[in-house]
């Protein structure tokens, strides 16, 4: 008798059940669904309307987004291969650009970075902590000209800690589960810091998350590197446990990206490290704080200051206050290297770049079409091969090309060269050296660059006021 009612009360929780479950587990991936597009993916936040939106456009791309990205078939549906990814640990990080709104990956411009291990996790003991995170960042290490060193106190540019829930940075984590860290870009401040999620049980194997799989991931966009598509990818966003700790490598996706930004390791790390044996530093990375350092070209471009060296440019800004350093090809591939000059027009958004008899146009980080152009286009005679300096006012409409010891005038209003022109630069900008390399306009003064050097010139007083360094911008 007793089993017959507990087989007719299993009966009943049989018929009963599922439907209740089925409904349950229905809203849990709801929810899990919406807050990884919206952690991940950038959807925006629509907290009562997922369910019924589940099928809207918007919310379908952000499905298929996410699916392409991490090799999943794309069928735009939340299926079961789709929700059980979903449900997979991973690295807070988005999968796309929320950190940077402006393409191209900020990178460090000094090779020696410092790190501070700030707190520890109870889940193991310090020295398991230590030797992970110095692990991590040997992985890096042994591909690029980085090297690290560390700090137990003070500002390092790499601060590491363990933290539950919010912790300050607007990105709280999550409780077990799901997002197990993140970390944040090159740069100062925040910048550079990786954070571990301490509601993770962290273990020195894979019982439960390896605290050195993870390091090595997050330390990677501590170096400036995003998630990877490539599912073998160390920078792949979720967490692999069949990774092989005993013979960890990175992928070649990984190192092709780091490499990318720095280089590879100047020194084989197989090689004795003899002083005698490094080979030179390559002209391919110019030093910003080198006082000889000089610029092919230097111009604003929205309340930014471009300067511009070979392949390779910074940028400075109130908001960027140190200089970032980036490939020109890397906003704009079809510019090319070892640009002679450069102007913004503020008035049309626009700069113009100049190599040669050729010159191109950009808005933002858009190429603009219809170029290059032929410069004598602009009304330069054809003695004129190439442009040296340009800078326009844009309270007057005028641009001022600089050509050996000369200077053009454009009326920007007219689209044409002003009669009159050429001048002797020295007549007009008396003290300026007559060989420019670039000028810049900024505080009221013009900025004349010639090698290493910097005039600043005020344009009403017509004098030179004062003598700098070319990268006297730099805060070196
Ligand atoms: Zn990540
Ligand atoms: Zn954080």
């Amino acid at each position: 008798m007793e089993t017959l009612l507990v087989l007719l009360l299993w009966a009943a929780a049989c018929s009963a059940y599922p439907l209740d479950r089925a409904a349950k587990e229905e809203d849990a991936s709801m929810d899990l669904a919406q807050q990884y597009l919206e952690n991940y993916y950038n959807l925006a936040k629509d907290v009562k309307q997922f369910a019924r939106r589940r099928d809207s456009g918007p919310v379908v791309k952000k499905i298929q987004e996410m699916q392409k990205f991490l090799g999943l078939e794309v069928t735009g549906k939340l299926d079961s291969n789709t929700l059980e990814v979903m449900a997979k640990p991973r690295c807070g990080v988005p999968d796309v650009g929320q950190f940077a709104t402006f393409p191209g990956e900020p990178k460090w411009w000094k090779t020696h970075l410092t790190y501070r291990i700030v707190n520890y996790t109870l889940d193991l003991p310090r020295k398991v902590v230590d030797s992970a995170i110095e692990k991590a960042l040997r992985v890096w290490e042994a591909v690029t000209p980085l090297t690290f060193s560390r700090l137990d106190e003070g500002e390092a540019d790499i601060m590491i800690l363990f933290a539950v829930r919010g912790h300050g940075d607007f990105f709280p984590f999550d409780g077990p589960g799901n997002t197990l860290a993140h970390a944040y870009p090159p740069g100062r401040g925040f910048k550079g810091d990786a954070h571990f999620d301490d509601d993770e049980q962290w273990t020195e194997d894979k019982s439960g998350i390896n605290i050195f799989l993870v390091a090595a991931h997050e330390l990677g966009h501590s170096l400036g590197l995003s998630h990877s598509r490539d599912a073998e990818a160390l920078m792949f966003p979720v967490y692999n446990p069949s990774t092989d700790l005993a013979h960890f490598r990175l992928s070649q996706d990984d190192v092709a990206g780091i490499q990318s930004l720095y280089g590879p390791p100047t020194v084989s790390p197989e090689e004795p490290t003899l002083p005698t044996e490094r080979p030179p530093a390559g002209p391919e990375t110019p030093a910003m704080c080198d006082p000889e350092l000089s610029f092919d070209a230097v111009s604003t471009l929205r309340g930014e200051k471009l300067f511009f060296k070979d392949r390779h440019f910074w940028r400075i800004s109130y908001q960027i206050p140190e200089p970032e350093f980036h490939l020109i090809s890397s906003f704009w591939p079809s510019l090319p290297s070892g640009v002679d000059a450069a102007y913004e027009v503020t008035s049309k958004d626009t700069v113009f770049i100049f190599k040669g008899n050729q010159f191109w146009a950009i808005r933002g980080n858009e190429a603009q079409a219809g170029y290059p152009k032929d410069i004598h286009t602009l009304g330069f005679p054809s003695t004129v091969r190439k442009i040296d300096a340009a800078i326009s006012d844009a309270e007057k409409k005028k641009t001022y090309f600089f050509v050996e010891d000369k200077y053009w005038r454009f009326d920007e209003q007219k689209q044409s060269m002003e009669p009159g022109f050429p001048r002797q630069t020295a007549d007009d900008f008396p003290g300026v050296d007559p060989k420019v390399d670039a000028v810049l306009e900024a505080f009221g003064f013009l900025y004349f660059f010639s090698g290493p050097s910097q005039l600043e010139f005020d344009p009403n007083a017509k004098q030179v006021t004062r003598a700098l360094k070319s990268n006297s911008w730099f805060n070196c």
